[in-house]
């Protein structure tokens, strides 16, 4: 397949992150793997099932030489790429925001082919913190079959990933992935980007041509978007532009973050940092659920989970459903003298390698305004 643009010369020595590995991350992987791509990263959650096959040539191709099914996919892309090409790619067998940020620190790109905004929107912020370019792909299936392809440039005067949405819909969906507010149901994907084989292969194949490209520039977003049926005839470039209501310009930059050590609670890592300021605040990122209540048995449990996690991926211990717990208390900041504190952030369930913001008083004002504001636009958006 071409569409008509010469293959540009390959950078394979970039340094990635590959956030999913499903019909398109795994095309993504493949592709990137023949091209010798010496250092990838895959992050994926997921287990392999069977209606995989039918719309990967990688896991196909895995399974063939030995059965896979029921193996992480992000081992699997990753021992493809070793014993096939011979290439030292590492994997993480979980959510991209419970992989510390410290973790991803040394990548140059991270791309993205998650399945969903809330997805997308941690992996965003991720690429935003550490200040690196994002590249995300999407298909569609219904309606005119479309492939879409999106620079994201790293400046903050660039368009990000949240800026393409209108202020309700982004409140609605930073509201599931961030807020520490109750009751919280998960966004309707408006656009399910799931697809056909074919644009699948399209916007793989795009994506790896982005990526073996030169930086289009350090503030330049722009998303190629193909129609499937007629490619390679038909593209359209969009320039896109840094929304001035968004709230992601500036995040706080992996210079200012600190690390807590093994063991160390959260309360000395603030002193570590503060002295005897009591000020100080730890951001955790993304807010961790401390209690919660299962809406199919009643029960109560303290599961000690990353909310937007729990919500979608939780499990009751007292009945066994999956995705029934609705978070009772979760916590997103400490100060010194809260009573989580005391607990380090292995206790809390945070990831190891993590970076944290501490924030003194005068900016936590007027973050918390920016917060205030942006539950009011939620609320609107439930009613
Ligand atoms: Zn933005
Ligand atoms: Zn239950």
């Amino acid at each position: 397949m071409t569409d008509g643009t010469p293959t540009p010369k390959i950078e394979r020595t970039r340094r990635l992150a590959l956030v999913g590995a499903g019909a398109v991350g795994s095309e993504v992987a493949r592709l990137l793997a023949e091209a010798g791509f010496e250092d990838v990263l895959v992050v994926d959650p997921d287990r392999l099932e069977r209606r995989n096959l039918r719309t990967s040539l990688l896991y196909l191709e895995a399974e063939r030489k030995q059965p896979m099914c029921g193996l992480a996919k992000a081992d699997i892309v990753r021992d493809f790429a070793r014993e096939v090409h011979g290439l030292r790619w590492r994997s993480f067998t979980c959510e991209i925001a419970d992989v510390g940020l410290g973790d991803l620190r040394d990548r140059e790109l991270i791309v993205s082919c998650t399945d969903s905004a809330v997805a997308r929107i941690e992996t965003a912020m991720a690429a935003r913190t550490l200040g690196l370019p994002m590249v995300d792909g999407a298909v569609r299936s219904h309606g005119v079959p479309e492939a879409r392809a999106t620079w994201f440039a790293a400046s903050s005067s660039a368009a990000c990933y949240l800026c393409g949405f209108s202020v309700a819909r982004r409140a609605e969906l930073l509201g599931y992935a961030l807020s520490e507010s109750l009751g919280c149901v998960a966004p309707p994907e408006a656009d399910a980007m799931s697809g056909t084989s074919l644009a699948t292969a399209v916007v793989a194949r795009l994506l790896v041509q982005m990526l073996g490209a030169a930086e289009p520039g350090p503030d330049r977003s722009f998303a190629q978007v193909l129609d499937v049926r007629t490619e390679p005839a038909v593209r359209e470039l969009l320039q896109l532009s840094r929304s001035a209501a968004c709230p992601w310009h500036p995040l706080p930059a992996a210079e200012q973050m600190m690390t807590i050590d093994r063991g160390e609670t959260l309360r000395d890592a603030l002193k570590r940092v503060c002295g005897n300021n009591p000020d100080g605040v730890l951001e955790l990122g993304w807010p961790v659920c401390l209690r919660a209540r299962c809406r199919a048995c009643g029960a109560e449990c303290e599961p000690r989970l990353r909310t937007a996690r729990l919500r979608r991926r939780g499990v009751c211990t007292a009945c066994g459903s999956t995705g029934t717990l609705d978070p009772l208390a979760c916590l997103g900041t400490i100060r010194a003298e809260d009573r989580e504190a005391c607990r380090t952030a292995e206790d809390l369930g945070l990831p190891a390698n993590q970076m944290y913001f501490v924030r003194k008083q005068l900016r936590l004002r007027i973050e918390s305004d920016a917060r205030i504001r942006s539950r009011e636009a939620s609320d609107e958006a439930y009613v």
